[in-house]
């Protein structure tokens, strides 16, 4: 069935504007910049160019806010307003979903069922969280009571990638508000359509003007830049690639803001032979290709013990070969489009470098035959590579994994580990005890044993390493977006 006819008909692209003050705004130079679909190659529309006027003006407008009826609603009012945000989003899940699918060239079925479902949940989640959190108290003996009260921290500044736009975006946005902050989102460029809807409906769902402001632009010299520089941001969330965090790290420095990084990966699938192949290959096929790999949790480097390397290697080819690539609309579609040209060349040039590096390409490689016009790039899956290959030791961010054999408990954890990120792991056994084993030795901030992707919000998530600064989800999700005053009463 092809569910294009019957979505992407009836919902258009949208022209993006700024959201600021409770309004939607142009730049005050007019100045625009192009929105393309990945997937056809077309441009669907503009999407207004912010810079450091408009970061100045979201920015007042959220410090204002900070003073006005927002401070003064109670926790449960503000709980239900994040319920009526996630409520509204539901009622308007397809429109996103065709959105988000139209932004990023993502499967449809993706968008509805994982980006936007989730983006309702995480306010359903903390709007539930809100009203049972408590802090602490200590008595010391007959001397004194301690007690923290938790504060908003002020006005965050929240800069997101494009690869899961609402879903990440709303990871940060449910808990900015359920502490009462306030708040400028600047999405990624490539996909500014959903945030852009998401801010209207905060206002429908009765969040007051000014607290939640939208600009778009781009990030080094622009709007990106000028939000991290800006002192009167108290604190940046930022998820994005690591690089990225170091420059938005020196950029914050001079104001001492609070940071919190979700960052890139590269994280290793283990695969031990006693565990259940057909099971695994089915997540495997996830954690490889899901939303065209571009998921900073994949599990690009995939190690398999030796017993089944070739069994395992035989399988995931023949189904990775099933797996369709194309239009997002169409219910068969599997992978869709990556982001953009400059990415689909990135991850080309990576396909190119693996064959240089001695790579074998057993599937994949290149674009599926008959697609003229879009980013479309086959699943692709590399062995014979050496483990200090770049191609395993890079995020590539696209439909590409590496496969390497190993013989040793020991030496696939050094493997596994020898790296500067320390997003995610996933280990397969039926070992108990080994399960635990390897678990505690691998430097990752997640680690699935028998399963991947597998979340719950309560749950600390974040990376080690390169990966990450700080951990969300949860009280950790309070504690960044919170500042805790201890008041110490003498008995
Ligand atoms: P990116 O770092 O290029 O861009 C992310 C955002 O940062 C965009 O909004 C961009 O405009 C902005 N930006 C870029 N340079 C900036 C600067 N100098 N100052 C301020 N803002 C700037 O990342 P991307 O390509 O959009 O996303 C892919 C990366 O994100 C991958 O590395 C992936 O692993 C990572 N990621 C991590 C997580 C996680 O939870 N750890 C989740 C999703 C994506």
């Amino acid at each position: 069935m092809h569910v294009k006819e019957e979505q992407s008909k009836k919902v258009k692209p949208i022209d993006c504007f700024h959201f600021i003050d409770g309004q939607y705004v142009q730049s005050t130079t007019g100045k625009t910049f192009e929105n393309t679909n990945p997937a056809t190659e077309e441009v669907m529309g503009k999407v207004a160019e912010g810079g450091k006027e408009e970061i100045n003006e979201a920015v007042n407008v959220a410090r204002k806010a900070l003073k006005g009826p927002w401070a003064d609603i109670t926790s449960k009012e503000r709980s239900n307003i994040l319920r009526r945000i996630g409520d509204i989003i539901l009622e308007r899940k397809e429109e996103l979903a065709v959105l988000e699918a139209l932004d990023t060239g993502k499967p449809y079925e993706m968008a509805l069922e994982i980006d936007i479902t989730r983006a309702a949940y995480n306010f359903h989640f903390f709007a539930d969280y809100l009203t049972s959190l408590g802090t602490e108290a200590y008595q010391q003996d007959q001397k004194a009571m301690h007690y923290a009260i938790r504060r908003p921290v002020g006005v965050v500044g929240m800069i997101n990638p494009w690869n899961l736009p609402l879903l990440l975006l709303t990871w940060k946005v449910a808990p900015c508000l359920a502490a009462g902050n306030t708040m400028v989102m600047k999405p990624a460029e490539w996909t500014p359509m959903t945030a852009t809807i998401l801010a209207e409906i905060t206002k429908e769902a009765g969040v007051p003007d000014g607290v939640v402001n939208l600009v778009h632009g781009f990030g080094p010299d622009s709007a990106g830049a000028a939000l991290t520089e800006h002192p009167d941001v108290d604190a940046i969330t930022f998820t994005g690639e690591t690089k990225t965090g170091t420059a938005i790290m020196k950029a914050a420095a001079p104001t001492l803001k609070k940071l919190s990084y979700e960052l890139g990966g590269k994280n290793p699938n283990i695969i031990f032979a006693d565990s259940d192949l057909d099971e695994v290959i089915e997540t495997t096929l996830k954690s490889s290709f899901m939303n065209q790999g571009e998921v900073c949790l994949c599990g690009s480097r995939i190690y398999v013990e030796r017993p089944i390397y070739e069994q395992f290697i035989q399988k995931f080819v023949q189904k990775t070969e099933e797996l369709q690539v194309g239009d997002p609309f169409d219910s068969n579609t599997s992978v869709g489009a990556v982001i953009s040209k400059e990415h689909y060349e990135r991850v080309n040039k990576y396909i190119q470098l693996a064959k240089e590096e001695g790579g074998n390409i057993l599937t994949g490689g290149g674009r599926p035959d008959g697609q003229e016009k879009g980013y479309f790039i086959k699943p692709t899956i590399i062995t014979e590579l050496t483990r200090d290959s770049r191609c395993v030791r890079e995020e590539i961010f696209g439909p590409v994994v590496t496969v390497l054999p190993f013989d040793e408990e020991e030496d696939v954890i050094n493997q596994a580990n020898d790296t500067h990120y320390g997003l995610g792991t996933t280990i397969w056994t039926n070992d108990l005890r080994r399960a635990h084993r390897v678990a505690h030795k691998i430097e990752a901030g997640i680690i699935w044993v028998n399963t991947w992707y597998l979340r719950d919000l309560r749950t600390p998530f974040g990376g080690m390493k390169q990966s990450g600064i700080g951990r969300e989800g949860g009280s950790h999700s309070f504690d960044f977006y919170s500042e805790l005053s201890n008041v110490t009463i003498k008995l």
